[in-house]
């Protein structure tokens, strides 16, 4: 042991602070670290040092409260051990952290602590020096006494173990050749001791001292032993086998190790390896695990393979290869699970259905995926976990957002430290059945990096050809996934692989109308948020105009998500005023505000303002409901954000109102067009893509051979609209990419609007591709468009002839708000745009259909 006077430690020692156990100077400890400045001190000092002396550090134990190891750095036990960390292993499993082995060269005491952050460090003084110890001043007698006493216990204690074994034997000559004033300290850390006592053997910084209260300690652990072997006789059988394991492992600790954890871990190995042979995991797995538990048995805990051989069969041990919930499935059952989750979503609900009936009828699961695409908060996710519910399986999302790396999908191969299974496994390990629903979230958004490609592994998962015997990188060995229920939502189709896209059946599933946000709110929304903020509908009423005023004034979202969240705000409003016993309506006309009926519906009569308003000093219990109206909305919410007049933006020519569809559900556009003196030139801004650019191009070059025939022209009066003349065409929200074809129909508009001086209609929207020659080409996105129309309060919505066919799938109501107008070619476009027409020399065609 190195504890002699040819080792000076270094006057300025890091301290790692120790929970759970104690080193002493001459004994070797392996600890787990994982707490901020633990990390940090391995990560500064211990993995980037170079020389021997940066791997000297000091341990002192950390008497306080674990749990309160928080950013104050505790009162430190003053005196430690200087160590040296022999080794370090890092894994990321199941959380960060590295276990460090160190072992204890001598004692030292804190002068001075130096700096606490990022981990603290102390200017110390060595205490252990062997010169002192041999010549000291102290009575030679009766130290001598004292130690030759100690050595006969320790002895006494040694030859009552199997001498057989090596590690023991080993043991005895140490006590022979070690210096006596090291013998306390490693048989303190060898035989059964409490931290309390190794920490009082630590500060007995006196030799004298030390080996007075160890000898008591040695003479307990003698007495234990003689029980011990009494009641071993009876029982041998059992215990050899834990005999002849344990001394292996000692050997290879340098014979110094904690009895107790060992004997622990020894127990743990023989655990495992029961559990692994009464698992259900498949032939080719127990094998794996068969074999990987022999060499776990011979391996020294300190190597660093040791954890990773541990966790792995744990892992193995945990999944659930063989364990599945039953499946109930009835399909009129399911109907109403469907139904009370979810308002609305008709066809959604109608495939679903569908999808399970098939599944019913027939037993197999080789059915396509679902794949939801919609804008967020349409009630994806909410859909797929009815689905587990109508079914009674586990339900497991996997958000797949920003995923890049294929190992995140199939785990990362066992040969480094850190190494994980990957999302699947995990989740097949945390639901602990391996017939769950997952839902893959956000499909579109896996992006592609040089660790691989993870929808091609994704792939594999998916195709239920393949995925019977699923591979996991770290598993190692087939994986059954073919009973797990795979459903995936998206924002769009545009970025999924299309060899992703072709395994899965797209759903879409579009945004809701004011009128189905309405219900939703009040049949889900509103009772979740109360019943979240532990209110009851006696002590807040949210009348339908409210809501309605919500939505208009304060969300625009194709879901209801952004609805939610207000909801949520107001609920906590409220929650703060119950709370506070007062229940006080600030003034009191403010129920009687033209909220229109629906408002005073609510409101019982004893909830009169009047009645209300000086209760509240009394601090009684409220028991009239709190009644959300616009002033309440004003005080929680804040100012409407979004209660611009669409007509006030229309007040002058060069303007018009376009339809656009983004992953987030359909919106309305102001495209905008000033002209200057110049030489004929075009700009463009707002962040377009080259389709939008080119869509602008055609509808000047379209408006620039009609102009006689539409009597536009440009400043000066000439019919060429260039011809000293600069034209400026802005896409505001500049900081959204914007691209695609239809908005061609709005620029020819609002640059017709610009060169005619006329305005624009103000209820009217419109879409649609244009070209050359004046044709209205057919757009995607139409539902989410007219949607975003209507929310927005528009009238008459301009699409292309050919997209008649899609308005079949708006809702009735929506439809008879609204008037549309298919136009066939530019000239329909622009006589619906302009009040009483636009002017044309020639025929003039208008189809205006009312649906
Ligand atoms: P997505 O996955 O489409 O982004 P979520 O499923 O997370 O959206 O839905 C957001 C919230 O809106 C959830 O609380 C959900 O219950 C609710 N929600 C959405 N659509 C409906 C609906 N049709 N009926 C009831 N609640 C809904």
């Amino acid at each position: 042991m190195a504890a002699g006077s040819a080792i000076q430690i270094p006057s300025r020692l890091p301290l790692l602070l120790t929970h759970e156990s104690v080193l002493l100077p001459g004994s070797t400890m392996r600890t787990s670290v994982d707490s901020p400045r633990n990390m940090q001190l391995v990560r500064s000092r211990l993995l980037k040092g170079t020389s021997l002396r940066s791997t000297i550090i000091g341990v002192i134990p950390n008497t306080s409260d674990p749990t309160s190891d928080c950013d104050d750095l505790p009162n430190l036990h003053r005196i430690g051990t200087a160590a040296l960390a022999v080794q370090v292993v890092g894994s990321n499993w199941p959380k960060p952290h590295y276990t460090l082995l160190v072992t204890g060269l001598c004692r030292f005491q804190i002068l001075q602590l130096l700096k606490e952050k990022p981990y603290p460090v102390a200017e110390v003084q060595q205490l252990d020096r062997l010169e002192q110890f041999t010549n000291g001043h102290k009575s030679e007698e009766e130290l001598g006494e004292l130690s030759e006493q100690f050595y006969k216990y320790a002895v006494q204690l040694v030859e009552m173990l199997d001498m057989s074994v090596p590690a023991v034997a080993k043991l005895r000559r140490l006590l022979d050749n070690l210096p006596r004033e090291a013998l306390p300290d490693i048989l303190t850390s060898i035989i059964r001791t409490t931290n309390q006592e190794k920490l009082q053997i630590l500060d007995a910084v006196r030799l004298e001292e030390r080996f007075k209260m160890t000898i008591p300690l040695l003479v307990r652990q003698i007495e234990g032993l003689k029980l011990l072997q009494k009641t071993r006789k009876s029982k041998q059988d059992d215990d050899k086998r834990v005999v002849a394991i344990r001394p292996n492992r000692r050997i290879s600790h340098g014979s110094i190790t904690e009895d107790e954890e060992e004997e622990e871990d020894h127990d743990d190995v023989v655990m495992l390896e029961k559990k692994i042979r009464t698992s259900s995991m498949s032939e080719q797995a127990l094998k794996v695990c068969l074999k990987e538990i022999k060499r776990l048995k011979k391996m020294p805990q300190s190597m660093p393979e040791y954890a990773l051989t541990r966790n792995y069969l744990e892992l193995m041990v945990e999944l659930p290869w063989n364990k599945s919930t039953k499946d109930r499935l009835e399909i009129r059952a399911a109907r109403i699970v469907l139904d009370n989750d979810h308002y609305a979503m008709e066809k959604l609900k109608k495939r679903v259905l569908e999808y399970l009936a098939v599944r019913q009828l027939k037993n197999n699961l080789k059915g396509p995926i679902l794949c939801f695409v919609g804008p967020p908060g349409v009630g994806k996710t909410s859909v797929g976990r009815s689905i587990a519910k109508t079914l009674g399986r586990e339900f497991h999302r996997i958000a797949l957002g920003g995923v890049c790396d294929q190992s995140d999908i199939r785990g990362h191969r066992r040969t480094y430290v850190g190494s994980m299974p990957g999302r699947i496994i995990n989740g097949l390990k945390t639901v602990g059945v391996n017939n769950p629903v997952f839902l893959l979230d956000e499909v579109d958004k896996l992006a592609k990096s040089l660790q691989g490609d993870p929808a091609a592994a994704l792939l594999e998962v998916l195709d239920p050809e393949q995925n019977h015997s699923f591979t996991d990188h770290y598993l190692n060995v087939a994986f059954d996934l073919s009973q797990v229920l795979f459903i995936a939502t998206a924002n769009t189709t545009a970025t999924i692989p299309p060899a992703l896209l072709d395994r899965m059946e797209v759903i879409q599933v579009p945004g809701y109308t004011q009128e189905e946000k309405i219900e939703i709110a009040h049949r889900h929304l509103i009772p979740k948020q109360l019943e979240q903020h532990g209110l009851t509908p006696q002590q807040i009423q949210i009348p339908q105009v409210t809501t309605l005023g919500i939505i208009t004034r304060y969300t625009r979202e194709a879901g209801v998500r952004a609805l939610d969240r207000k909801l949520g705000a107001i609920c906590r409003a409220v929650a703060v005023k119950v709370a506070e016993g007062q229940h006080k309506e600030a003034k009191p006309d403010r129920a009687e505000v033209g909220e229109g009926e629906d408002c005073k519906e609510h409101i019982t009569e004893d909830a009169k303002p009047e009645s209300i308003s000086d209760t509240a000093d009394l601090a009684l219990p409220p028991e009239m409901p709190i009644l959300i109206d616009f002033h309440a909305l004003k005080d929680i919410l804040g100012p409407p954000l979004y209660d611009m007049e669409v007509s006030e933006r229309l007040n002058q020519p060069g303007v018009a109102i376009g339809l656009a569809w983004t992953p987030l559900g359909g919106e309305i556009m102001f495209v905008e067009a000033s002209r200057m003196d110049g030489e004929g030139q075009l700009t463009l801004t707002g962040q377009l893509g080259d389709v939008m650019k080119e869509s602008a191009h055609l509808a000047i070059s379209w408006l620039r051979s009609n102009a006689k025939r539409y009597q536009l022209t440009n400043a000066s009066g000439s019919f060429d609209l260039l011809d000293n003349t600069d034209i400026h065409l802005h896409f505001p929200a500049g900081a959204v990419t914007k691209d695609g074809p239809s908005a061609g129909v709005t620029i020819v508009t609002c640059l017709a609007s610009l060169f005619s001086g006329r305005l624009v209609c103000s209820d009217v929207a419109m879409t649609g591709e244009i070209t050359l020659r004046g044709l209205v080409l057919p757009v995607g996105g139409i539902k989410d468009k007219v949607l975003a129309a209507h929310r927005a309060g528009l009238k008459r919505i301009i699409i292309p002839q050919r997209n008649e066919k899609d308005l079949e799938e708006i809702a009735v109501h929506v439809r008879q708000d609204l008037t549309f107008v298919l136009a066939g070619c530019l000239d329909e476009v622009l006589n619906a745009a302009f009040d009483g027409g636009f002017a044309v020399k020639g025929r003039l065609e208008h189809l205006n259909s009312k649906l």
